[in-house]
């Protein structure tokens, strides 16, 4: 965050903030296997919502009896042309709209080469204006949001080849033409690189950012788009929309919502602040968040969930005090950097453990760790608001079926894995005052387990 203090030569691995150099075999054939199983999932999951009646249990015993590639080819959808041209149709304008829609410039973190770049923060606009062109669309008669959850699909399908194409140009560009930037990694192993990216940051110009662009537009927009349509269907399909799924929405949209409010706290995420451009987030925002994260509002667009109303408004207001956990603590924390700890935590002074990190060029620089507040209790209290927001949202669509909950198991692992390999990071980033921090807020998500 702050100047520069010295330039001395340091240590290879703290340089890159432990980011993986060097990759064996078997990490090679891990990444092989996460990249042929992530779509098979997908198709798992779809398959299971569109011929299982949303049951795992009733789609498994369909592979059994058809075997693999029966039930393989019966799950997988056709390539529709016509929802091919509209769902490149949305992409591009996506594209645009985040080029031309004006916001406000944010800067974002250093990054291990020591660049703070610039990002057009314009996502709330972005948003809006997606919602406005489909409520267009819809009261002109020319398009009905139904049709998108009706077609949903096809048009992962189309996702699913952007999603691909999309990680093989980075990974080509960067064979070919060369990364063009300071913060690469080359891990020796293509496999690994086509799943966790080399790039850091890959753009197009000064504030075009590609992965603020697939995250924050493609797919959290997406995510919006597609419970609206799964509700939009379910009038459609039943007469009504149930009670269930309007505390889908109301917290799906409250989620999306915040996203572009705080984008420029997102930016000061793993993210967009230390995940490189590959596989993971490329097809992972195109394909996984559209199909895994609206399962809730895709199941229950078949399924019909009926839940009373003081049930409804249980898990809606207990979304929302899931979601102040999540927005304070994330609050927090930004507050502590953007104002180098000048800020009261709590009322109070927070406590903090003074830290030297190194960037690339060998320069030292200063920063520091919050251990007040949310921060002081466990490492990860942000991760326990997000936890608990999706288990608010999947209880809405009852306790008979797991297929709905799959959301919550994936965001478990996924943060749960995100705070191992962010203490290792961290740990090569700051060294002993990592320890120190770690032992003055010993446990990372749950006191006494975890
Ligand atoms: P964090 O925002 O918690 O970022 C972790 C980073 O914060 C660390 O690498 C370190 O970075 C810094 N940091 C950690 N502890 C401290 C401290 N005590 N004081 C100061 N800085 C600290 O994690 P994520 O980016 O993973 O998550 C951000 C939010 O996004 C979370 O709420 C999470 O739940 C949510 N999320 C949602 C996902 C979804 O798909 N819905 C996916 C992933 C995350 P530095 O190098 O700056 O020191």
């Amino acid at each position: 965050m702050a100047a520069p203090l010295s330039e001395k030569p340091v240590s290879h691995q703290k340089q890159f903030w432990g980011r993986t150099q060097h990759l064996s075999r078997l990490a090679s054939l891990g990444s092989l296997s996460v990249i042929l199983a992530s779509p098979l999932c997908v198709l798992l999951l779809l398959t299971a919502l569109s011929q299982y009646h949303g049951s795992f249990a009733l789609a498994f015993r369909g592979l059994q009896t058809q075997g693999i590639q029966l039930f393989l080819i019966r799950g997988i959808p056709a390539l529709n042309l016509q929802v091919g041209m509209c769902y490149s149709a949305w992409v591009i304008l996506q594209a645009f709209i985040y080029h031309l829609l004006p916001g406000k410039i944010a800067t974002g973190p250093p990054t291990p080469g020591g660049q703070s770049l610039p990002y057009k923060a314009n996502g709330l606009a972005c948003c809006t204006t997606n919602l406005a062109v489909l409520f267009i669309l819809f009261a002109t008669g020319i398009f009905h949001p139904s049709s998108i959850g009706a077609h949903v699909g096809e048009l992962l399908f189309v996702a699913n080849i952007y999603g691909l194409a999309l990680t093989l140009a980075v990974t080509i560009k960067c064979y070919c033409i060369g990364p063009g930037a300071r913060d690469v990694r080359f891990t020796g192993s293509l496999i690994h690189e086509f799943l966790s990216g080399i790039e850091l940051n890959p753009r197009l110009g000064k504030y075009w950012d590609l992965k603020l662009f697939q995250i924050g537009r493609v797919g959290m927009i997406s995510w919006l788009l597609l419970d609206i349509a799964f509700a939009s269907l379910q009038l459609q399909r039943f007469g009504h929309v149930t009670d269930s799924m309007v505390v889908v929405n109301i917290l799906h949209t409250l989620y999306v919502i915040d996203f572009f409010i705080y984008e420029d706290w997102y930016l000061t995420t793993i993210d967009i602040a230390h995940d490189h451009f590959g596989f993971y987030l490329a097809w992972g925002s195109a394909v996984l968040v559209p199909a895994l994260y609206t399962t809730q509002a895709h199941y229950l667009a078949y399924q019909p969930i009926e839940i009373t109303r003081s049930y409804a408004t249980l898990l809606t207001m207990a979304g929302i005090a899931s979601y102040i956990l999540f927005r304070s603590s994330n609050n927090q924390k930004f507050r502590f950097r953007q104002t180098h700890g000048q800020c009261l935590i709590w009322g109070s002074v927070p406590k903090t453990i003074p830290t030297t990190y190194t960037t690339v060029d060998g320069s030292i620089h200063h920063s520091m760790l919050l251990c007040s507040g949310w921060w002081g209790l466990i490492r990860h209290p942000n991760y326990i608001g997000d936890l608990l927001f999706s288990f608010c949202a999947c209880a809405a669509c009852g306790f008979t079926h797991l297929l709905p909950w799959s959301y919550l198991i994936f965001m478990t692992v996924l943060l749960a894995h995100r705070a191992l390999r962010d203490d290792r990071r961290c740990s090569e980033k700051y060294g002993p005052q990592w320890t120190q921090y770690c032992q003055t807020v010993r446990w990372r998500l749950i006191p006494f387990v975890f």
